[in-house]
């Protein structure tokens, strides 16, 4: 691929398993639609057999020492590159991942942007210090740590993040030298071609990255049980999660989980209620409300509750709703028919339940577009308030004070993201010290995260190995220990 000409795009014609440096097509393929018009096909893609993962994975465990003794600032070089080569692509890489998941096309630039800064950020973090010295009870023995690859890594990446979540586990696996087995979300397929040849074009060599496109039910076993698997990265829902463990239970593989999300806002009688709106509206509805990080819940102090109700529907009702290639578009369409369906059916047990639709109306006969909709009006007990909907919606409940809201921002299996609204410093330090959240923000939206600090759920949301920042060279490294002893 020649640095100035995008790769693979418009469409990717079946050829999309790179293994050992070789793009090859599969026994069968299948096509994706572009969700803003499902009659248009957007790309072909091989779906990947058993036979594929395994050739992977050889090709991985073959390259693995070759990697693994490579220099730090080549491996930084080649980052770098990837990191160039995505910003020089920027436009044809955003229209790839609209295409792929109706991303609204703003926040598709932004977020390939964020991939090539991902990418930058750990070519930098590789020429940082590594391990550590220690005095040792044996005046004559020098004792330190070292952190070495880990080794065959498989990561395993979900639709909502095309690029982001892909590059913020390959640029540190492959940095700190492992080599990858990548199975991207089938509906972010065109995204993860892209990336894929980005890299190759940056100057991996064959083997360090092997591509496998396909549905990842059919393959989880190829992909869990392959022995030169060492350490497995998954983002993606919880069912699949728990697969994932079970699978690799018995066996000592490295895992790291980051899973769903049900992410409280608390609104606190004295909070600026505009920026609360302002916050609440876009950490819920923006992407589509498909972000593990959403605002899905809202706990509102009733002493304020009429008036925030009124500006949060002000809010959302003048986004946009529409093409995502439009830049005017605040909200493209829900990422798939299968999504849509499952928000509507979430939206049709709001009505089962009586509760209010402040705003949001069914939208079902357009393909799959959401209307953003706020409900009131709905049981603490409910499964609106309880299940991560992965649409854009959100249920407003009462609360009376910060005990309250926090104990019922609290009562749930999640722990990804939270967020408080108040210009109290200490019932604000108070929710930051007892939000049981990975992620927590004061006068923020739940959603948004920068690269260089660690980023991950508790409780049901997370294995707790961090993504992100300093914190993943824990899980891409492995730490040996050297008694050093002149003679
Ligand atoms: P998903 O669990 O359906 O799929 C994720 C990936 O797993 C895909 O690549 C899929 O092909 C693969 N997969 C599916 N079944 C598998 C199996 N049996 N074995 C192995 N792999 C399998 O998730 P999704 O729908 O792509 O993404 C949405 C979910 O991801 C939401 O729950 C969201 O909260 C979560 N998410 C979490 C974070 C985070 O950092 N915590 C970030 C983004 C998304």
């Amino acid at each position: 691929m020649d640095n100035d000409r995008p790769p693979e795009f418009p469409q990717p014609t079946g050829r999309t398993l790179l293994i050992d440096g070789a793009w090859r097509a599969g026994a069968e393929s299948f096509a994706r639609q572009d969700p803003a018009d499902l009659a248009t096909v957007t790309g072909t893609f091989a779906r990947a057999r058993a036979e594929d993962v395994a050739d992977a994975y050889a090709a991985a465990g073959r390259a693995a020492p070759g990697w693994a003794g490579t220099t730090f600032d080549r491996r930084a070089t080649v980052l770098h590159e990837a990191a160039r080569i995505i910003e020089r692509n920027l436009d044809t890489a955003a229209e790839r991942l609209t295409a792929d998941m109706g991303k609204a096309i703003g926040d598709a630039r932004l977020e390939v942007q964020r991939a090539a800064t991902i990418f930058r950020y750990f070519a930098g973090e590789l020429s940082q210090p590594t391990g550590e010295t220690y005095d040792s009870a044996d005046p004559s023995t020098l004792l330190l740590t070292l952190e070495d690859p880990v080794g065959v890594t498989c990561a395993i990446t979900p639709w909502n993040f095309p690029f982001a979540i892909p590059a913020w586990k390959l640029a540190p696996a492959i940095g700190f030298g492992n080599t990858v087995v990548w199975k991207p979300a089938e509906a972010a397929s065109g995204s993860a071609v892209f990336l894929a040849r980005a890299l190759q074009e940056a100057g991996l060599p064959d083997g360090v990255l092997n591509l496998i496109t396909g549905y990842g039910r059919e393959l989880s076993s190829a992909l869990t049980s392959d022995p030169a698997l060492a350490a497995i990265t998954f983002t993606g829902s919880g069912g699949v999660g728990n697969v994932i463990r079970r699978s690799v239970a018995d066996r000592n593989v490295k895992i790291q989980l980051e899973l769903g999300g049900k992410n409280p806002a608390v609104v606190l009688a004295d909070a600026d209620l505009d920026l609360a709106a302002d916050q609440i509206a876009r950490g819920a509805m923006l992407s589509t409300g498909q972000r593990c990080t959403a605002t899905s819940r809202a706990y509102v102090d009733g002493e304020v509750w009429d008036e925030f109700v009124e500006l949060l529907r002000g809010r959302v009702e003048a986004m946009t709703v529409g093409d995502p290639r439009d830049p005017a578009t605040d909200l493209g369409p829900a990422a798939s028919l299968a999504q849509k369906e499952t928000v509507d059916d979430y939206l049709a047990l709001a009505r089962e339940e009586g509760a209010t639709f402040v705003c949001g109306v069914d939208q079902a006969d357009h393909e799959c577009f959401v209307s953003p909709t706020v409900l009131t009006g709905v049981s603490p007990g409910s499964r609106l308030v309880r299940e991560e909907i992965f649409g854009p919606v959100v249920v407003l409940l009462p609360a009376d004070g910060l005990e309250d809201a926090l104990a019922q921002a609290n009562d749930t299996e999640f722990g990804l993201s939270s967020t408080v609204f108040t210009r109290d410093l200490a019932s604000a330090l108070e929710f930051v010290r007892r939000s049981e959240s990975g992620v927590v923000h004061v006068n923020r939206e739940t959603a948004g995260v920068e690269p260089h600090v660690p980023f991950g759920g508790l409780k049901g949301s997370s294995t707790q190995a961090r993504e992100q920042g300093k914190a993943a060279r824990r899980f891409f490294t492995s730490i040996r220990t050297a008694y050093v002893r002149s003679g």
